[in-house]
């Protein structure tokens, strides 16, 4: 084993991945430089990702549910949105957040340097400092968790203050009239939503034939419809062939099979282009170093997250999907925990994916796509949240739960869950995989009444054919 205290760490990028990283090596003892651009950890995750979009969202949940209030008698008027306000909340959160991992750092004698590094060589990086010095800096071991930036179609590449990628649709300079969102992904999806919670008219494009593509079809369709009334339209197999600036707007012009001359251009007041992210991989001097980047622009690691350079680590959305903070944060420790000379290997069983819309779509683990594809068996055993007392309460009863079970073994191997808080019950179903929980487990595993955590039981006990709540019998 190295002796830790005599390591000389350093983490290039203060994301998930890298502050976690940093973080893990200090309490071990490693002497540790965390290098970032910006004035604090947080990186995309906090300063343009996970938190501004949740905390947005948040706010478009609360508009939602006053209006579905009118179903339960209670009327509200429409919201008196208070734009600056909204912004400076939502700033707010970022700052406090960064704030303290800021104070965490020092709290941890992690060196916190704001600059952008470049190598030298394996173990020598040349940091150009925000404070226009820069410095030549050794040490034993470089951990890179660059992260990653949004993708570029060069034809969208227009130059218009209204085309906007997500760090612009998160900056909510102002509620436009009508929004156009290329992409069906996640994050086209999460802030198209807080944008038509607003009061935005909203229109999705995905070239494929389904929203949120990769995720299961069962899950997709409750939210697809809840969109449907949210959104002005959702064009599905069509592409955005142009985009022009046009006067008072820009002009979208459109190509699939519902496409025709009535509906084959339209002028938006903004576009948000969220088509993907490409890894950070770019790194200047990275040719100096025996380091890999694959044709897809990630960098090659193997299971501790070493590169094909002994002394350079690399974690995080710049080594390959799923791009997530979670996965970053775990890849970050287990590659400190390698430097440190115990015996790891980041090889999950399941990390979650959760898209924060309403309804929330969670899965993690096998999905049922996966097995199709992979022509295994499995056991798929649903439980519709119209049977759940609390979805009912709730006034959310098109949820579902679902889990996918060996069907020799009758062990879990992928659970997905679309409903109101979705993402915070998938947690149950990454433990159950990780633990590899069988049927019964889950099945006799006393859960909290009325609560939507139920329906994971719930399910367990439709794969019997004995739920409660639900009539389903075993079949064959
Ligand atoms: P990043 O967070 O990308 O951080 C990399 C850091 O490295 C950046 O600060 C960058 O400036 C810095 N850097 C790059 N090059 C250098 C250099 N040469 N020198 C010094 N510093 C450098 N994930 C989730 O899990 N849940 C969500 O809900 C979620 N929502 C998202 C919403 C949006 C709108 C977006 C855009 C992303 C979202 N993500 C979400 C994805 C998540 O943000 C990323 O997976 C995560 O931030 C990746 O962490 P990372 O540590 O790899 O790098």
């Amino acid at each position: 084993m190295p002796d830790t205290a005599s390591l000389k760490i350093a983490v290039v990028g203060a994301g998930p991945g890298g502050y976690a990283a940093a973080f893990l090596a200090a309490d071990l003892g490693m002497q540790v430089t965390l290098i970032d651009p910006e004035a604090n950890p947080g990186g995309v995750c906090l300063y343009r990702g996970c938190i501004p979009s949740k905390a947005l969202l948040h706010v478009a949940k609360l508009i939602e549910e006053s209006h579905q209030a009118k179903n339960w008698g209670i009327d509200f008027p429409a919201p008196n949105i208070d734009l600056g306000r909204l912004r400076s909340w939502k700033e707010g959160v970022v700052t406090r957040l960064t704030g303290g991992l800021g104070q965490l750092s020092k709290q941890r004698h992690v060196e916190y340097v704001r600059g952008t590094a470049a190598f030298e060589n394996s173990t020598t990086l040349r940091v150009a400092k925000a404070d226009n010095t820069d410095a030549s800096l050794s040490f034993d071991r470089i951990i890179l968790a660059t992260g990653s930036r949004p993708s570029v179609i060069p034809a969208f590449n227009i130059a218009s203050s209204r085309l906007m990628d997500s760090s612009g649709a998160l900056n909510l300079e102002d509620i436009p009239g009508t929004l156009l969102v290329v992409g069906g992904g996640y994050i086209g999806l999460e802030l198209g939503s807080v944008y038509a919670a607003l009061g935005t008219r909203v229109t999705v494009v995905e070239m494929l034939s389904g929203l949120l593509p990769g995720a299961d079809r069962d899950l997709v369709l409750p939210l697809h419809k809840r969109l449907e009334k949210s959104f002005e339209a959702i064009l599905l197999n069509t592409t955005v062939k142009s985009l022009k600036e046009d006067g008072n707007g820009i002009r979208a012009t459109f190509d699939g099979a519902a496409i025709n001359d009535g509906n084959r251009e339209k002028v938006f007041d903004r576009v948000l282009v969220s088509v993907g992210r490409k890894p950070n991989s770019e790194i200047a001097g990275l040719d100096k170093t025996q380091v890999v980047v694959n044709s897809r622009g990630f960098i090659e690691v193997n299971q501790q997250l070493q590169t094909a350079d002994p002394s350079i680590y690399a974690i995080g959305d710049v080594v390959g999907e799923p791009m997530l903070a979670h996965k970053a944060m775990h890849e970050g420790r287990t590659a400190v925990e390698a430097i440190a000379g115990h015996k790891v290997a980041f090889e999950p069983n399941a990390i979650p994916a959760v898209v924060f819309t309403d309804p929330e779509v969670a899965w993690c683990g096998l999905t049922e796509t996966q097995a199709q594809k992979e022509n295994r068996q499995v056991k798929v055993a649903k439980f519709p949240w119209a049977a759940s007392g609390r979805a009912v309460t709730l006034d959310r009863p098109e949820g579902t739960t679902k889990i996918i079970f060996d069907p020799a073994t009758e062990r879990v191997l992928g659970v997905g869950i679309v409903g109101a808080g979705a993402g915070e019950l998938i947690a149950e179903g990454v433990l159950a995989v990780e633990m590899a929980a069988v049927a019964k487990d889950i099945a006799m595993t006393i859960h909290p009444h009325p609560t939507l955590s139920e329906t994971v039981m719930n399910a367990a006990e439709v794969f019997f054919g004995t739920a409660t709540d639900t009539y389903r019998p075993k079949r064959g």
